[in-house]
């Protein structure tokens, strides 16, 4: 009998439950990937669809290294894999659980479908170290603080051993001559730019390939893991791993990551780093718990705060225009390579929700259209934990110094001048601050205070003050 494998956050052959699942079944297997156009789900953003696109080919490619190939349609799942199951006489459809409500309401639409046709809907745990729902407190209620919840993750002992790639596979042909409903999708066309295309710059950053992506994990745990703990949070420095965009889409598996790390021994710089890869499944625990978090406020008394509307300013952010180098150096790292340093993530993030008191959701919703690793748990768990609105939250009134920030993660400069490089010529004291700049420094480097780089939107001592006495009046009445 014919199996689907039905590909979403998984676009690897390595450590895929679902795909050994369908081979171990004996029969013959059709790859699908289903390009969702339904409104059911929030839309995915023009970064994302950019590395997508590059991962899809790569999946392609082995696929058909193994005598195989993805079928590629648009279209609503809900509507586009019951036709392909009746169409091809299908009798199982494997896949991994996804956390998302919206996601899990559709694959509920899908199940009820392929139950009426009589064909099985396979789901695994595919795309996290653990299922969301094995991992509870002694009451059986959801944890809210990481360190909690890593204590009873660490309990339920080590996350299974990663599966290799199934080595039988046997795959299925299929024509869909004369079916309407069944449209396959000009990748190019659905997922790239078109002017201007943005995509080649970033394109120079970023390779998409599963072999690529194990090769990363690889030089990181042989290189990097050893030093992470500094290394990390040395901003112009490749002290991360770098791997989010492909956890983010599933061309690597985390648990391939987490023993890849593990097998080094133990270290606290190792410990360290299996705890951030904690973090990403501690979003998705905490999205699948509270599914309302990218949209709403996890601590209501937020719901009182009155964020800043300012067009201009968020722009400027937007753009990298904000007058506070570290910040810009943050944001236009994002919109020239798609990705972020963690430590930038949060002092932009910061400087978004705090100095200018603009709403933790329009930064989320930005990161969201320009970070090619966007997920619905780690960038809204994070701008929660950054606004100080989530459960697990840094405390509102925790406003992170730009220019001390700068100090510490970024001593020599490299950072800001190699993402601002108008400010290069300043002497590294000034750099981080260039309006506390005498006019002789400024004049030396060839830098008149806007006009070749703005002069800051917000005064910083202002600004704290403001979100200072903001964040006060949610806490009264
Ligand atoms: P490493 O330091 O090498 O960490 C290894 C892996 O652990 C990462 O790839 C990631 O999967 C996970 N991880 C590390 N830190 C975190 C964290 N704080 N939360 C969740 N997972 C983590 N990460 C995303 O994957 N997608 C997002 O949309 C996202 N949005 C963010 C928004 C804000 C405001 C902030 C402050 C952080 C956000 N992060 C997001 C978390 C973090 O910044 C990135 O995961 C990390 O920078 C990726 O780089 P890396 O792979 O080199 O990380």
């Amino acid at each position: 009998p014919l199996s689907l494998v039905w590909f979403r956050d998984d676009l690897r052959l390595a450590d895929h439950p679902a795909l050994t699942a369908a081979s171990e079944k004996g029969g013959k297997i059709l790859c699908v990937y289903v390009l969702d156009t339904s409104d059911a789900i929030r839309a995915p953003g023009g970064a994302y669809k950019w590395f997508l696109h590059g991962a899809l080919e790569a999946l392609r490619d082995s696929l058909r290294e193994h005598g195989g190939d993805c079928l590629i349609l648009e279209g609503d799942p809900v509507t586009v894999i019951p036709d392909l199951v009746a169409h091809t006489g299908a009798r199982a459809v494997f896949c991994h659980h996804r956390y998302q409500k919206q996601a899990r309401a559709q694959d509920e639409a899908v199940a009820q479908k392929l139950d009426a046709l009589d064909c099985a809907f396979n789901r695994s745990h595919g795309t996290v170290l653990r299922n969301p729902e094995s991992v509870t407190t002694k009451t059986g209620t959801p944890y809210k603080i990481f360190s909690a919840w890593w204590k009873g993750f660490q309990a339920l002992g080590t996350p299974p051993s990663p599966l290799p790639v199934p080595g039988q596979l046997k795959f299925q042909d299929v024509t869909l001559k004369g079916k309407k409903t069944l449209k396959p999708c000009a990748l190019g066309k659905a997922l790239l730019p078109s002017k201007p295309d943005w995509g080649k710059k970033m394109g120079e950053y970023w390779e998409h390939g599963e072999d690529e992506a194990a090769e990363l994990v690889h030089d990181f745990a042989h290189e990097a893991l050893g030093q992470y703990d500094t290394g990390r949070n040395d901003m112009a420095a490749e002290g991360s791993s770098r791997l989010s965009p492909y956890l983010r889409l599933g061309v690597l598996s985390p648990r391939q990551i987490w023993h890849d790390c593990k097998d080094k021994g133990r270290t606290p710089d190792r410990d360290t780093y299996l705890s951030e890869l904690g973090w990403r499944d501690f979003s998705w625990y905490t999205l699948f718990h509270n599914p309302e978090l990218p949209e709403r406020n996890l601590k209501p008394q937020f719901d009182k705060l009155s964020w800043r509307r300012s067009p201009k300013q968020l722009l400027a952010w937007q753009r990298g225009q904000t007058g506070i180098p570290v910040v810009d150096a943050g944001m236009r790292q994002l919109w020239e390579t798609g990705w972020m340093h963690n430590r930038a993530r949060m002092i932009v993030a910061s400087f978004l929700a705090k100095h200018l008191l603009i709403d933790w959701r329009e930064g989320e919703s930005w990161f969201w259209d320009t970070l090619i690793d966007a997920d619905p748990a780690s960038n809204a768990v994070n701008w929660q934990w950054v606004a100080g609105t989530g459960i697990e939250a840094s405390p509102f009134f925790r406003i992170f110094n730009p220019l001390r920030q700068a100090a510490k993660f970024d001593p020599e400069g490299d950072y800001i001048r190699r993402w601002v490089p108008e400010l290069a010529k300043l002497p590294k004291e000034s750099l981080a601050a260039p309006w506390e700049a005498d006019p002789e420094t400024l004049d030396k480097a060839g830098i008149k205070l806007g006009r070749d780089y703005p002069k800051p939107i917000v005064s910083l001592d202002e600004g704290r003050d403001r979100a200072m006495k903001a964040y006060r009046q949610t806490r009264s009445s």
